[in-house]
């Protein structure tokens, strides 16, 4: 039998962000009937596969003080830093004693960024862009050898050329937040629906509330906040116009839960990481609580369709990878388990926050690969307009859902960046070449299949290097001539969708 229920507020979503949203509300609005809704397990949510890293400087790159719109992503996640230590005490006292004790267990400050021998040009630009906003905004910082580094013991060919140690910056165990924010908002009365929405419901210009899979059950609601990770966008496009919101693509992520031996002694103690590099995010090793178990994290495969679980190549490469170049030891750890969750990432790779043209639809989503870090900075933020529809929060609107993609480089630029990515990708992950080679014809390789694109899809397009890589350079990991039939469908609709207000063609990029 089909049921209807009420509530103020709908969040659609149970990960770092929708649960956050709601304990935001319940805060400020005890009397606000807010329902979470999402699948009990997350199946590929973001959030439950993090490493949880609390990183603002060490997720800064070469595009970091580039363009208005990266500089505000950039102040979002500095805000969010000063605002985790007192974020993470509310959490612990909400969720109550053993939930909150957990929690404060695993919360740990300082972050070793490493710059590998075998790094390429674009994680030493990364690492040289980070240290220098460091500088520019007094972040404390240092710059040490690796033998500062506890815990470290690379391959000798793979040992760090820079080091930079974050003071301010750490990690949470993604888990024991998501126990304490369900915690938290049951105990400040939110209530949590075990179930998956099939459409948002809509009427006379506005959000109406949301129908669930299974017997089709309604929850009605003035307002909707959408928060499903990567699946946000397909819900979108039940109530809002084709091409109105850049589509989300699927950053999918494996990471690693081992377990020390006794006898490979404590390894990393504070978070070791890598800048973000070619045309992935970096790699990181992340203790837990003090009991042998260590994070490892993380691979990224961009896909415009969901996959489910994490290619056996990536897999194999994360794990050699930071055996060679962190901790040889960590090769007689136990696997404990092995974590998939897919990255909500918007095709400009910006988030999509706040209200759109449909009254009461609120968005919270599109945080690609720091919206752990964020998650204090942008719950208020959402909150507040939730509360106040006529609230205009300036600092959120370059991330407005309703828009064309960012355009932050222009193709040629994008083009040559993207050569450089997959080359330095490939050195990364171990090829070499005769001597007589140099990478000349690889790159020339990189630029035509770039080009080819670019004939498919009807124009020239500064798509994010990292989306590029694997959908269409690895053609075995994914369909690459559907991805592009999906991207030239999705940017005629924008094009119609937005013609009225457009005077230059479509240029996206991250
Ligand atoms: C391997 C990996 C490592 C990462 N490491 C970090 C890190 O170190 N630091 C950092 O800041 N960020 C990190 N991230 C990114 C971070 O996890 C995301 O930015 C963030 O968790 C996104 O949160 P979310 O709530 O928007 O989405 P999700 O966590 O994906 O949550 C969305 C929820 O919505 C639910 N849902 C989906 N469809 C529906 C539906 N139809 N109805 C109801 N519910 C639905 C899902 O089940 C899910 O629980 C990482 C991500 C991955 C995958």
């Amino acid at each position: 039998m089909v049921t209807s229920q009420t509530a103020d507020v709908v969040v659609v979503g149970n990960g770092v962000l929708g649960l956050s949203v709601a304990v935001e509300i319940a805060l400020r609005a005890p009397k606000t009937r807010v329902a979470v809704v999402g699948p009990t397990g997350r199946p590929m949510a973001a959030t439950a596969a993090a490493g949880a890293m609390l990183n603002c400087f060490g997720e800064v790159t070469r595009y970091t003080d580039r363009h208005p719109v990266t500089r505000a992503r950039f102040a979002l996640a500095r805000e969010a830093l000063d605002a985790w230590p007192g974020w993470m005490e509310t959490l612990a006292d909400l969720a109550g004693p053993a939930v909150g004790k957990a929690l404060r267990a695993s919360y740990r400050t300082g972050t070793f960024v490493l710059l590998g021998a075998r790094s390429g040009h674009v994680a030493a630009d990364n690492f040289e862009a980070m240290r220098a906003a460091a500088e520019r905004y007094d972040e404390p910082y240092e710059l040490l050898g690796a033998a500062d580094v506890d815990g470290l013991a690379p391959r000798p060919d793979a040992r760090p050329l820079r080091v930079l140690h974050l003071h301010r910056e750490g990690a949470v165990d993604a888990r024991a937040v998501l126990a304490a924010l369900e915690a938290a908002a049951s105990r400040l009365g939110v209530r949590l629906v075990s179930g998956t929405v099939r459409e948002l419901l809509a009427g006379a210009g506005a959000v109406r509330g949301v129908r669930l899979d299974g017997d089709g059950d309604t929850l009605t609601a003035g307002t909707v906040v959408l928060a499903a990770g990567a699946a946000g966008s397909a819900l979108a496009e039940t109530v809002l116009p084709p091409g109105a919101v850049p589509p989300m693509l699927f950053g999918t992520g494996a990471s690693l839960l081992v377990q020390r031996t006794t006898t490979s002694g404590p390894g990393a103690r504070q978070v070791m990481r890598t800048p973000n590099r070619a045309a992935t995010c970096g790699l990181h090793v992340v203790p837990m609580a003090d009991d042998g178990h260590q994070y490892i994290g993380a691979t990224n495969v961009i896909t415009t369709e969901p996959i489910t679980g994490a290619e056996l190549g990536s897999c194999h490469s994360l794990m050699r990878q930071v055996c060679e170049q962190f901790d040889h030891d960590l090769a007689f750890a136990r696997v404990q388990r092995l974590m998939v969750g897919a990255r909500p990432v918007p095709l400009d790779c910006f988030p999509l926050l706040g209200p759109c043209s449909l009254s009461g639809l609120v968005f919270a989503t599109g945080t690609y690969r720091d919206g752990f870090h964020c998650s204090p900075a942008l719950a208020p933020r959402l909150a507040a307009t939730v509360l106040d529809p006529a609230v205009q929060d300036t600092d959120l609107q370059w991330f407005t859902p309703e828009r064309m993609p960012i355009a932050v480089l222009t193709p040629d630029e994008a083009l040559t960046d993207t050569v450089d990515h997959a080359v330095d990708t490939m050195s990364e992950q171990g090829m070499q070449l005769p001597f007589w080679v140099d990478g000349t014809p690889l790159r020339e390789w990189v630029r035509r299949r770039i080009e080819r694109l670019h004939e498919e899809l009807g124009q020239p397009l500064a798509l994010a290097p990292e989306l590029i890589y694997p959908q269409f350079l690895a053609p075995k990991s994914t369909d690459s001539s559907c991805a592009a039939t999906r991207l030239r469908r999705y940017l005629d609709a924008a094009r119609t969708h937005y013609a009225p207000r457009l005077d230059a063609p479509a240029r996206v990029s991250c």
